[in-house]
C-alpha cells in the first residue's frame, strides 16, 4: 500500500514510453540479491546509469534490480547475478540503507531529509507532502534519475512521517 502512491506512473511518464526491449526475462534469470537473498525491485537502466559512479562502459544491456535491505551493502544487481554495485559505487547515499540518518534525503527531487521530516510539526509535514505533490504535478520531479530506488519517494516520506514525534 505504501508503495502505491499513485504518482509513480505520472512521474515516470518519460521512461514508460521507452521501448521495452530489455524486459524479456531469460529463463535463468533470478530476482533475489546475491548478498542478502531478498527479492529485488526492477529499476530502469537509466536509474543505474545515473547512479553509478564509475565508467558506464561497465553497465550491461540487461535488467538490474534494486536491493532495499538496510543491512545489505548491495544497491543494484544484474538479473543474472553476475554483477553487483554496492553503496560505495553509487553517487548518492541510499535512503533504504540509512533510513534513520538525519541528514539522509528521503525526497531526492525536492530535498526533504529524514531530520527535516522528523523535526517538523504535523502541519509542516503536511506542507512537505503538498510541496512534493505540487512538484510532481508541475513535472519538476525526476525520481528515475535522482532517487536510487528509481521511483517516487512519497511512500518513504509517509513512512518517516508515521514514525516521527510530530505525527498526530
Ligand atoms: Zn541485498
Amino acid at each position: 500500500m505504501s508503495d502505491s502512491c499513485g504518482c509513480s506512473t505520472e512521474a515516470g511518464n518519460g521512461t514508460c514510453e521507452l521501448p521495452a526491449q530489455n524486459f524479456e526475462r531469460k529463463p535463468r534469470a533470478v530476482s533475489t540479491c546475491p548478498e542478502c537473498g531478498k527479492k529485488g525491485k526492477p529499476v530502469e537502466g537509466q536509474t543505474v546509469k545515473a547512479m553509478f559512479s564509475a565508467s558506464l562502459r561497465e553497465i550491461k544491456d540487461t535488467e538490474y534490480l534494486f536491493c532495499k535491505t538496510e543491512t545489505c551493502p548491495i544497491v543494484y544487481f544484474s538479473i543474472d547475478n553476475s554483477q553487483t554495485f554496492s553503496t560505495s559505487q553509487i553517487r548518492e547515499r541510499v535512503f533504504q540503507k540509512e533510513p534513520t540518518a538525519s541528514d539522509m534525503k528521503v525526497c531526492y527531487c525536492f530535498q526533504h531529509t529524514v531530520g527535516d521530516i522528523q523535526n517538523s510539526s504535523g502541519d509542516e509535514q503536511k506542507a512537505m507532502l503538498d510541496d512534493i505533490n505540487a512538484g510532481i504535478k508541475a513535472d519538476q520531479c525526476a525520481c528515475d534519475l535522482r532517487n536510487p530506488q528509481g521511483s517516487c519517494c512519497l511512500g518513504n516520506v509517509r513512512a518517516v512521517i508515521q514514525t516521527s514525534p510530530g505525527h498526530a
